[in-house]
């Protein structure tokens, strides 16, 4: 039997990461928000990320992404400071700086490059030191022999991705967004008065406005409203350590110490579909390059891998468009949720709100991928 239906301002498509902080911000504005999310079968992002919040090396095609990924760092401590009031859960956030670890004399050459590179794009406001082996010992004394050098930029640190998705769902339901699970959405039908309508099952839910935020599944959402979001796995494995003494300050980007001691050591960058399967060469190429930065690893346990797939437009930058067919419908995609979170809560989510369009995302819609920018050159 046909349910008589669920209406509210706003639905957002997707539970993950992005329509957390979507959603979190949409209520914040006072908006009423309905999530519809799949079921715990579903690929997710957001169960398998790194946890950085990254700056470094972001945007060397694009500026107005390094700028906005700047400025997402920026909101962090305010955002983190705001969830844990809310919600009382401590989202682990340290804001160090980050290393890119070289083993090479050449890899060390070609980072400076890129961060030169980016540092004139942006007009200068992009502050970051190269460091030979003497000088990063200094500050990471754990480092291998064959570690030539490093970058380190002030703009980068990590949290725990799973309590900062915790405490986003949390503070969503203590501000009366309805979460639907195993709500899978198939067909949005729209009208020019009406808003949206969508169902799933026997449950129908209507909005004046929606949000696609289901990361892969933006693909075949967007098309039925007029948008065009042609994002595409790409697989990222992580391998785990059982919990260390405290050695590592600071995260680094293929390698950080979480606040409970573990070791995250990440993370790969694989074409292979939606293939979300861990593989025994690419985990021993990671732990071999981890063993080499870090010596003492080379005697710990491993408890825990798992590969898991990133969401990414054709070069890699995010999508932030309404649609000019069915005014009202948004897409939201990225494929770095964790880093921009705080950016998709607090300037991203007001603008769907009913606010006027950050200028600095203005750059951020689908027309680009007619323009034919190159592939990114970052992974995190
Ligand atoms: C290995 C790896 C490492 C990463 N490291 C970092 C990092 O260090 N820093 C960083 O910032 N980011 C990182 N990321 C990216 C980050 O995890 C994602 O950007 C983040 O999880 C947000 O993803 P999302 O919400 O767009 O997508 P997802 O987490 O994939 O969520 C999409 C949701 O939409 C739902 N959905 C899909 N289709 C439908 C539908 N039709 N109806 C209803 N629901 C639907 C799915 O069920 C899912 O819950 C990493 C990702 C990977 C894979």
């Amino acid at each position: 039997m046909a349910d008589a239906g669920l209406s509210s301002d706003c639905i957002v498509v997707g539970g993950g990461l992005v329509g957390a902080s979507i959603a979190y911000g949409l209520a914040r504005s006072g908006a009423s928000v309905i999530v519809l999310d799949e079921d715990d079968k579903a690929l997710r992002a957001t169960r398998g990320n790194f946890g950085l919040i990254w700056v470094q090396n972001k945007g060397i095609s694009m500026p107005q992404y390094s700028a906005w990924s700047r400025d997402a760092a920026r909101l962090w401590p305010g955002f983190a400071g705001q969830l844990l009031t809310e919600t009382g859960v401590d989202v682990n956030l340290q804001q160090p700086g980050g290393f890119c670890l070289c083993l090479s004399e050449a890899e060390l050459l070609e980072r400076e490059q890129s961060l030169l590179a980016i540092q004139k794009a942006v007009s200068g406001d992009y502050p970051f030191e190269m460091l030979d082996q003497q000088a990063l010992r200094q500050r990471l004394p754990a480092i291998g022999p064959e570690v030539v050098g490093a970058s380190f930029t002030p703009m980068d640190g990590h949290v725990n991705p799973l309590k900062l998705y915790l405490a986003l769902l949390q503070a969503c339901r203590q501000m009366g967004v309805r979460i639907c699970h195993a709500a899978h959405a198939g067909k949005i039908e729209a009208s020019d008065d009406k808003g949206f309508r969508l169902s799933c099952g026997p449950v129908n839910y209507r909005a004046g406005k929606i949000v696609l935020a289901a990361g892969l599944g933006n693909r075949a959402l967007a098309e039925q409203v007029g948008l065009y979001a042609p994002v595409v796995p790409t697989r990222g494995q992580v391998l785990v350590t059982e919990r260390l003494r405290k050695f590592l300050d600071y995260p680094t980007n293929k390698l950080r110490q979480t606040d409970e001691g573990a070791v995250h050591i990440g993370d790969s960058v694989e074409d292979v579909g939606f293939d979300d399967r861990t593989t025994t060469d690419v985990l021993q190429f990671m732990a071999r390059r981890a063993v080499k930065s870090f010596p003492l690893l080379r005697d710990v346990n491993l408890v825990r891998a798992w590969g898991a797939l990133r969401v990414m437009t054709p070069d890699g930058f995010p999508l932030y468009e309404q649609s000019i067919a069915h005014p009202g419908a948004y897409v939201v995609t990225c494929h770095s949720g964790v880093t921009l979170a705080a950016a998709h809560a607090l300037r991203v989510a007001p603008w769907i709100a009913g606010g006027s369009v950050p200028a600095e995302i203005s750059e951020f819609t689908s027309a680009r991928f007619s323009r034919g920018l190159a592939r990114p050159m970052y992974v995190n």
